[in-house]
């Protein structure tokens, strides 16, 4: 559920313009909070970004994460997984159907958990670098252009 919030006074349409420390914004954004109050919901479902944050206004419409965090996502679970796929076969060498029973889910479990966190670290990441519109000096994106200036 959005709910309208009265912009922070060091926001400019909705774009803070305080310092932004990259490092914070990623942990805020993997504990799924805004990147720039740490207070509000980052999503307002799985995986859908809230247009504005809840608690301080800010506009998180402007992130672009598109599949960057599946491939993230891949990466971490994909090197933990085949770890314990190895570990296992090499300590045990269980059955096939055991492997195809156990690894399965988990990988499939271990990556839905995975992506959210991965995908608010990147929207944080995003904040916390200016990009995709989040600058508050930045001109607003229309697709792939730029508005024209308003007149
Ligand atoms: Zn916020």
């Amino acid at each position: 559920m959005q709910t309208s919030v009265e912009p922070s006074p060091h926001q400019l349409d909705g774009r803070s313009t305080g310092p932004r420390l990259v490092s914070q914004a990623l942990r805020r954004g993997a504990w799924l909070k805004c990147p720039a109050c740490g207070l509000g919901a980052l999503f307002h479902r799985y995986l859908k970004v809230s247009d504005n944050c809840s608690h301080c206004g800010e506009a998180l419409h402007h992130q672009r994460a598109d599949d960057a965090p599946t491939y993230f996502t891949i990466v971490i679970v994909g090197h933990v997984v085949v770890s314990l796929v190895l570990a296992v076969e090499i300590a045990y060498r269980p059955p096939l159907w055991f492997h195809a029973a156990l690894w399965l889910p988990l990988t499939i479990i271990l990556a839905l958990i995975v992506l959210a966190p991965v995908k608010g670290a990147l929207v944080g990441l995003q904040w916390s670098l200016l990009m995709h519109g989040f600058d508050p000096d930045a001109k607003e994106e229309i697709g792939d252009q730029l508005a024209p200036p308003s007149a």
